[in-house]
């Protein structure tokens, strides 16, 4: 029925210590195991703090997890005097393949706009780690009806001066901001016409091959009550969950969809 591997990814945000970390990871990996959970088919990845990287590595490592990981920012910058940041190369390092960047919350409480979004993009891109680039809209901008405009200028904006030859495994999550941690969840209708709008500004910049291959993945509110009827979009290639990928088997249960 998918034409791209669908990824079920879960955004912690800042909640978990490194100790609750270990006894998520092992909750979800068993509780996914149970339920049969075959990987090769919808792929599920954990973006935990940067506290809990390490003991969820060895936790992926040493039981051989199927679970892929990340983490939550980058910085711009590989390594020097920048207090408090994180390089892509120790996250690299620490077995992590995948990382969010742009986050809502990292635009609107730190100030990270277009262009620290496209630098960050690059620095994911010289460690290979792939960028899960998430963009939206507030609900200012949806009541004006500039939703589409917005977000694909964000889109736009943060590929800026990159080619498709580096983009391979670019993953874009559609976030509407005004359905994160709300309740307010976007209509399948919704996500799928971002979607598809994404995926055509995709194919504008750099050709439908790699319009093609590019997931694209809804998040806001996400829930197993609601996971089918929004990947059911043709467009829509999985969900990035906040909120309810802190309990595993709710957070299975979205993995599992169907
Ligand atoms: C998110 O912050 O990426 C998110 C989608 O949050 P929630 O699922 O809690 O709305």
């Amino acid at each position: 029925q998918f034409v791209r591997r669908p990824l079920i990814a879960g955004n912690w945000k800042m909640n978990m210590d490194h100790m609750q970390a270990i006894a998520l990871v092992q909750k979800l990996a068993w509780t996914l195991d149970d339920a049969g959970h075959d990987y090769e088919r919808v792929q599920v990845s954990v973006f935990p703090p940067f506290t809990d990287l390490r003991g969820v590595q060895t936790l992926v490592v040493g039981d051989k997890l199927s679970l892929d990981y990340g983490a939550q920012d980058l910085s711009e910058k590989d390594s020097g005097a920048y207090t408090g940041d994180i390089s892509g190369a120790f996250l690299a390092k620490l077995g992590c393949t995948q990382v969010l960047i742009g986050h809502s919350e990292r635009r609107e409480i730190h100030g990270e706009g277009d262009e620290t979004v496209n630098a960050k993009i690059n620095a994911a891109l010289r460690h290979e780690l792939a960028p899960v680039l998430c963009v939206g809209e507030g609900l200012d901008v949806r009541q004006a009806g500039d939703h589409v405009t917005h977000t694909l200028a964000q889109v736009e904006a943060a590929l800026q001066g990159l080619a498709a030859e580096q983009l391979s495994e670019l993953v874009i999550a559609y976030e509407p901001v005004w359905a994160i941690g709300t309740g307010e969840v976007a209509g399948p209708e919704d996500a799928q016409e971002m979607a598809r709008a994404i995926r055509a500004k995709l194919a504008e910049l750099y050709g439908q091959e790699l319009a093609e291959a590019t997931r694209i993945l809804y998040g806001g509110s996400v829930k197993s009550a609601n996971v089918a009827s929004i990947l059911a979009g043709a467009d829509v290639d999985g969900a990035l969950v906040g909120g309810a990928s802190l309990d595993a088997e709710e957070f299975a249960k979205i993995a599992q969809f169907e």
